[in-house]
């Protein structure tokens, strides 16, 4: 699954999308993916949503901070990048903590097409 060229993973364009509240990634390889903020949100990699998206327990009782349906970007600091591998972004709820890898996004893009 790893197995990505330096085109398919590195971006050629990011435009992020406050109004219509997506995200858009054109890869040097010409394909574009589209992500809207909540999906960005539900796959946030970092540790603690990793952590909850694997304890899929029924009966466990979610708190507020989980119920997550809605998700948006800080206008004024909505996206950064990280080194030259990743994107870090910034939810108005505070959570910050995931970085985006590109072969991550790009991962999960293609996921999105054939699913
Ligand atoms: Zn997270």
């Amino acid at each position: 699954m790893n197995n990505l060229t330096p085109a398919q993973k590195t971006p050629q364009n990011i435009e992020v999308d406050i109004r219509q509240r997506e995200v858009r990634i054109t890869w040097q390889d010409g394909v574009q993916h589209t992500f809207t903020f909540d999906d960005l949100r539900r796959i946030c990699p970092c540790a603690v949503c990793n952590e909850l998206r694997r304890s899929d327990d029924p009966l466990r009782i979610l708190t507020p901070d989980q119920q997550v349906v809605n998700a948006d970007l800080l206008p004024a600091r909505p996206v950064e990048m990280v080194g030259n591998y990743g994107l870090q972004f910034f939810w108005q709820d505070g959570h910050n903590s995931g970085i985006y890898a590109f072969d991550y996004l790009r991962q999960m893009g293609d996921g999105q097409e054939t699913g």
